[in-house]
């Protein structure tokens, strides 16, 4: 049992889990990783469906915390592409010498507040057992894959893929019938890339959402070196900023820098002209072109509608536009995709689209999916159809914090966290990015290492007063659920009807999970509560 005691466990491997691990290590401490997958990377690992890519620009989603790391590792595209992002994670795990921290294959079943001892006891799904003071879940956001609830699915008798849990052994679209099913990120990413292989691609797209083109380019070497001889600055710039941690510095060499202005100090064609500059720059900063499109119905229905006229202008035919547009969420509000080629894919001949709110799937059969109006044969089918998000990880793991109260209780309304780090009667368990946090709405490397900075610094507190135990008061969480929401309902995102708000999963509580005011307000809170010896915890 002995081998198995550790001042810190830590479940994830992924960008958040590799981070804690260095951090707690740096200190001395004891620490061991538990992660179902066979290799580090988290979702890097598991989404290696075609097409996969990061929406958030190479330079800017990476670890700033070490400058050799920074300089020394090259990329190669704007937005890299899975398999690069996957080989800096293993090129992190192997530079900091992390992997014989990490135990592998090792899903976590239960995780235990021993109250008597003081210490979490974590079981793996081998029954495998690990203690310690600490635990830190550092599960991603976006871990739980979703599957759809279609009659039918277990019986295809085709090749059968979900984009979140594609194989690792390459995937051969040629000569097949394949379909798709889901069009968010996923979904949008993996479109040109099948229709660029496969004999005929069905989409079967029930809501279509908004996307903007990337605009990815291979970076060139002399404004590489340029922005990594400013890195720090840049770097300063994705921690402060209101926005999401993307930077307002540009990241292209030949854009400049964005100057977001209020709609209502613009003209139709100043507004138009903004947008065009930010559809031409690319990528999901154009939600920031102009300022209040995500609080001002009237700035986001310009938007939209520019994005309409876009999709009109690019899709030859006029019917499968229509269908593409989406009419039922403000743009921005659903997370905004990016692709590359994705709507001049429906102009190509072997690509078809399948509106279902026109001709609902009745079921999936044996050799395709059955329509109301046709049976649509197909060889393989693909799904990517989104994740129980933010809090299906935590919940999956059967929780039990003090007095015998498990996560799930607790969360039965919804997520109650305080900062969206800790949640009261689950002492010394943090969650890094977890819901009250910006995470998802921000980049996710710079909020990941904001969460683990804090957390150690918590850590050191602790050392140094002698304590023990901490977990928030319940005055303090409940004021800043309450702040989380107030921030959200003063934007439009709860009219999103998104993952965000948990609208995904049947019956899953209807609550706005991430904190909307942006990283850098986010990061002025957590500095003050720091600096007021960790004001809203309680520690013993
Ligand atoms: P998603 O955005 O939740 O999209 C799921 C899609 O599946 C939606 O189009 C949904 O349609 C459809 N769907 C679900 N159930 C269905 C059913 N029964 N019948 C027909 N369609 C169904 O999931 P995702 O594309 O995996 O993306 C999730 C998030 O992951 C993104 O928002 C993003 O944050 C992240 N992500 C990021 C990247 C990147 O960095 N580039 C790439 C991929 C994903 P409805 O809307 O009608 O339910």
């Amino acid at each position: 049992m002995s081998g198995n005691q550790f001042d810190v466990v830590i479940v994830g491997a992924g960008f958040a889990g590799l981070y804690m691990l260095h951090r707690v290590l740096a200190t001395g401490r004891t620490a061991r990783v538990l992660e179902q997958a066979s290799d580090v990377g988290g979702t890097w690992y598991w989404n290696r469906y075609p097409g996969a890519r990061c929406d958030a620009e190479s330079l800017a989603y990476s670890y700033s915390f070490s400058s050799d790391l920074e300089q020394e590792w090259t990329w190669s595209e704007r937005y890299a592409q899975q398999p690069e992002i996957l080989a800096y994670a293993r090129h992190v795990a192997d530079r900091f010498d992390l992997r014989q921290h990490i135990d592998f294959d090792s899903r976590v079943a239960s995780a235990d507040w021993d109250e008597a001892l003081g210490s979490w006891v974590v079981k793996t799904g081998h029954n495998r057992m690990f203690r310690a003071s600490v635990c830190i879940m550092a599960t991603g956001c976006l871990s739980v894959p979703r599957r759809p609830d279609i009659k039918g699915l277990e019986d295809f008798s085709g090749h059968f893929y979900q984009a979140s849990q594609w194989p690792t052994e390459p995937v051969n679209f040629k000569d097949q019938r394949v379909g798709l099913i889901g069009t968010g990120s996923s979904g949008i990413q993996a479109v040109p890339v099948i229709a660029s292989e496969a004999a005929e691609l069905t989409v079967f797209q029930r809501t279509p959402n908004f996307s903007v083109p990337a605009q990815n380019k291979v970076l060139d070497a002399d404004w590489v070196d340029a922005f990594k001889a400013r890195y720090s600055e840049h770097r300063e710039n994705h921690r402060q900023g209101v926005g999401s941690g993307f930077g307002d510095l540009a990241v292209l060499p030949q854009a400049g820098p964005m100057d977001p202005v209020l709609f209502e100090s613009l003209t139709a064609d100043q507004a138009r002209d903004i947008l065009e500059a930010a559809w031409e720059r690319g990528g999901a900063r154009f939600m920031g072109a102009i300022g209040d499109t995500l609080m001002n119905p009237v700035a986001n229905a310009f938007a939209q509608n520019f994005v309409h006229q876009k999709i009109k202008d690019i899709v030859d035919d006029p019917e499968i536009a229509a269908a593409l547009c989406p009419s039922n969420h403000p743009i921005g509000t659903r997370r905004i995709c990016v692709d590359s080629d994705y709507y001049a894919t429906y102009n190509l001949p072997h690509v078809r689209l399948v509106n279902l709110l026109k001709d609902p799937i009745i079921q999936i059969t044996e050799h395709g999916v059955e329509l109301q109006s046709e049976h649509v044969a197909l060889d393989t089918l693909v799904i990517a159809t989104g994740f129980d998000a933010m809090t299906g990880a935590l919940l999956s793991m059967n929780i039990t914090g003090s007095k015998g109260l498990t996560l799930a209780e607790a969360w039965s309304e919804g997520p109650k966290t305080y900062l969206g780090l800790m949640s009261c009667g689950f002492p010394n368990l943090f969650m890094i990015t977890g819901p009250g946090s910006p995470s998802v709405l921000s980049n996710m490397i710079v909020s990941i290492e904001q969460h683990v900075d804090f957390v150690m610094s918590c850590l050191e507190f602790m050392v140094d007063h002698q304590h023990q135990r901490v977990e928030p008061d319940p005055k303090s969480q409940s004021g800043w659920m309450e702040h989380v929401q107030e921030v959200a309902n003063s934007t439009l995102f709860p009219q999103g009807g998104s993952w965000y708000l948990g609208a995904n999963v049947p019956g899953k509580p209807r609550v706005f999970m991430p904190y909307a005011a942006g990283v850098g307000p986010y990061r002025l809170a957590c500095d003050a509560v720091a600096e007021a010896d960790f004001r809203g915890f309680e520690f013993a």
